[in-house]
């Protein structure tokens, strides 16, 4: 599939890690199948997988893990 942004690039089906702040938490989700230029690395997402997305990120359900991130200010 032509990448519409750049036009010159191919979308690819890949399976990206999504990262989502709520709040002032960052919520990772992994496996997340996305349509990626290898171009201009354009991410799209089908818009099924955006509604299991927010269905993933706003659910009490235990992550598989979790991760400790550092925070910086840039000033
Ligand atoms: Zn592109």
């Amino acid at each position: 599939m032509r990448c519409e942004v750049c036009g010159v690039g191919e979308r690819q089906e890949k399976a990206i890690r999504y990262c989502l702040a709520v709040g002032e938490q960052f919520v990772v989700v992994e496996n997340v199948p996305a349509f990626v230029c290898d171009r201009c690395g354009e991410t799209t997402l089908q818009p099924d997988v955006v509604e299991r997305l927010q269905n993933t990120v706003w659910s009490s359900n235990r992550p598989v893990r979790l991760l400790e991130t550092r925070v910086y200010d840039f000033v």
